[in-house]
């Protein structure tokens, strides 16, 4: 039975060991098989991140001096806790730093991130960032909770964005409108939007106050942040929740971004010709 149990468990390796540093979120907590090789620590000589000051992904090393410690026993890997300290090794300036507790048995090793320093970069949306720069806490708490799966809070963090904020997205929808010719229907929309209607009005005016373009397939981005608004987060499932951020995030993301392309292309068109 042990044999079996050994077969199934990834072999705790270096590489398992980067991998659990470099992607596990705090207090993620992942069992291994026991190491083939005879392994005194889960010491491990570099890891891979985005190095904020070179600007790119780049190698760290651990380049403390290395302890005497001769003559004395080597222990084999035992329960206990480790330390890793790792140094950009191209600018020898930023660094990482994580915190790790196993546990050891005959079987297999179990080992828990209960620290990490700095916090680690969250995934994150370009257009979604600048246009929440305001909001900047309430974002990193959302996208926090989304990398976490931590569904009910990442819903709650996300609906309390678009409320806040939504008055600011039509403002970059009436923007867009006005610019282009087919924007009448839109505008008239957007000024319905802006009154005191009930929610499940707003998502219908939401269709018509986004134009064509912004509607990949029909699939309307505002009607679907309106959809979410409406949605009672105490009915939702956590998993439910998590979807309902995941659909928040991208509608934001997709709305932003083109709204975005738009504008700069106006703007390049007109200073181009405009210079003629
Ligand atoms: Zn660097």
């Amino acid at each position: 039975m042990t044999d079996q149990t050994k077969e199934e468990l990834p072999e705790l390796s270096d590489q398992e060991i980067k991998d659990f540093l470099e992607s596990a979120p705090l207090y993620a907590r992942r069992r291994y098989g026991l190491p083939t090789v005879n392994r005194t620590s889960l010491h491990i000589q570099q890891i891979d991140d985005h190095c904020d000051v070179c600007g790119e992904r780049r190698p760290f090393g651990d380049i403390r001096p290395k302890g005497g410690g001769s003559g004395m026993a080597v222990p084999r890997l035992d329960t206990g806790r480790s330390y890793f300290e790792f140094t950009c090794l191209t600018c020898r300036r930023a660094s990482r730093r994580y915190y790790v507790v196993q546990f050891v048995t005959d079987e297999h090793v179990d080992i828990e991130k209960a620290g990490q320093y700095p916090r680690p970069r969250l995934p994150r949306n370009r257009h979604v960032q600048r246009f929440m720069a305001d909001d900047a806490a309430n974002y990193e708490k959302a996208i926090a909770c989304l990398a976490n799966a931590y569904g009910i809070g990442a819903f709650a963090y996300y609906r309390r964005l678009v409320e806040d904020n939504i008055g600011r997205l039509l403002e970059l929808v009436r923007e867009d409108a006005a610019a282009s010719s087919s924007g009448t229907e839109t505008l008239a929309a957007l000024e319905q939007l802006g009154t005191n209607c009930p929610m499940a009005e707003k998502i219908k005016i939401a269709n018509d106050a986004v134009p064509a373009h912004l509607k990949p397939d029909g699939l309307n981005p505002l009607g679907r942040l309106y959809g979410a608004l409406s949605e009672g987060i105490h009915s939702l499932s956590e998993e439910q929740c998590l979807n309902q951020a995941r659909l928040i995030d991208q509608c934001l993301a997709f709305l932003l971004a083109e709204l975005a392309d738009r504008k700069k292309h106006r703007e390049e068109f007109k200073r181009s010709v405009g210079g003629l």
